[in-house]
């Protein structure tokens, strides 16, 4: 059993241990060469995973293998290296599909990243069966990701736009879901794990009563993907997005999960080279799924590099992976509560990954140059999450979020240097 001491004094860097009998946290940190860096003569120390990952070598290497050996344009090609580029391509579309336990491969569309995701159904599936009068349900928690594509829609079709409050918590107010739900509710969007306060939120049980009143519901799993196994037929979410590059994958590659039933009845959104079967200056006809909502080049290698993530993940295991990700939370919380002046905002009945704090006499953004000072990266700022600010009554905060690689010495570190930064404002 891997266990994790807390100590209650502050400013002791090792006096806690971490064994990690059955997570091989020293193979995972020589996996990602970044890691090894220095900066400002510091080792990196870096909790800015909810922005995005850092990529291990299995990833860069594929990427770079890809490049190097078998780098050609995809489905159009009759050449060798057309087909072993469109074989790993379509390898990659499975292995998502396994990985996030979707029905078949054409369920599994590939985007730019989890806002193209949202939009496309927003502008598909919205723009087709959005009327005036409907109403669209996301939270307080949404990332601007999952709230401006909605009030886009909602704009153009006069649908409106409901919200679920958070309660002082970072709860979902669950009572005035229930509430909000109704028969006018056509759509329900709302994230899986906060990128401001980590709350998980139990997306389950809310598919599960928008589904009983008709509505179509939209988990957004940006967060979530890097920190759970996923199994979205077992969540019940008829679209379920996420980006590559917040798994250890690439930038430019992102996913849309979509019910077959669904996409189909849904009009392609982008047109171009792909996504036909037949075209003419009268009348165009459109590929089946996948293909129709992959109009044009993909970022093929990128898709490559998401496959090789997948892979590196699932070698490890996503329990495992969310087991030490859990009691590093846990332990983050402890040890960060432990410094003097700092409120960690929301303590939600579950959290993963992601902590958000500020610090009674320092701006998070001074916090965050101060940090940097050490070599450790953390975000400050709205974190594309405005009204959730609003609701915390806060203009900004500081954020830690964890990643598969981080340590409990890590975040010692963290709080130590915090404690550092606040006596440097006082004085
Ligand atoms: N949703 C959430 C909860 C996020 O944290 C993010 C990224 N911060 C997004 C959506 C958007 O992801 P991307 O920028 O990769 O499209």
């Amino acid at each position: 059993m891997m266990s994790i001491k807390i100590t209650t004094e502050p400013v002791i860097e090792t006096a806690y241990s971490v064994s990690t009998n059955s997570y091989p946290i020293d193979t995972i940190r020589k996996d990602f060469p970044i890691l090894s860096t220095e900066l400002r003569g510091r080792k990196l120390v870096y909790l800015d995973n909810a922005a995005t990952t850092q990529k291990p070598r299995q990833v860069i290497e594929a990427l770079t293998a890809y490049y190097e050996k078998e780098n050609a344009n995809i489905h159009r090609g009759v050449h060798y290296l057309s087909e072993q580029a469109t074989l790993k391509y379509e390898q990659a579309r499975h292995k998502v599909k396994e990985f996030i336990k979707a029905g078949v491969n054409c369920e599994i569309i590939f985007t730019k990243g989890a806002t193209e995701s949202i939009n496309l159904v927003a502008q598909s599936y919205g723009r087709a069966f959005i009327r005036p009068g409907d109403e669209i349900l996301i939270s307080t928690l949404e990332h601007h990701s999952n709230i401006v594509p909605w009030q886009m829609l909602c704009q153009e079709k006069g649908a409106v736009l409901r919200v679920i409050p958070m309660l002082d918590s970072g709860d979902l107010d669950m009572e005035a879901f229930d509430r909000l739900l109704t028969a006018k509710t056509k759509i329900v969007a709302v994230t899986q794990l906060s990128n401001v306060t980590g709350t998980l939120v139990p997306v389950r049980e809310m598919c599960r009563k928008a589904r009983d009143l008709g509505a179509v519901t939209l988990v957004d799993g940006a967060q979530s993907t890097p920190h759970l196994p996923i199994d979205v037929q077992e969540m019940g979410a008829d679209f379920f997005v996420f980006s590559a590059h917040k798994l250890y994958g690439p930038t430019g590659v992102g996913v849309l999960y979509g019910r077959a039933e669904l996409l189909e009845a849904m009009p392609p959104w982008l047109g171009g080279g792909n996504m036909i079967r037949s075209v003419s200056f009268e009348k165009t006809t459109y590929a089946d799924l996948p293909d129709k909502f992959e109009a044009g080049t993909p970022d093929i290698g990128g898709v490559i590099g998401l496959g090789a993530a997948i892979d590196y993940l699932q070698d490890i295991g996503l329990e495992r992976i969310s087991q030490y990700e859990e009691m590093l939370t846990d332990y983050a919380c402890a040890r960060l509560e432990l410094v003097e002046g700092l409120q960690i905002q929301g303590s939600p009945r579950a959290r993963r990954g992601v902590i958000s704090f500020t610090l009674d006499c320092v701006h998070p953004h001074d916090i965050g140059q101060l940090l940097d000072q050490d070599g450790i990266a953390i975000r400050a700022g709205h974190h594309c999450a405005q009204p959730l600010m609003q609701r915390l009554g806060v203009p900004a905060t500081a954020r830690l979020s964890l990643g598969l690689y981080n340590t409990a010495e890590e975040i010692d570190y963290v709080a130590l240097r915090l404690q550092h930064s606040r006596k440097l404002f006082l004085s």
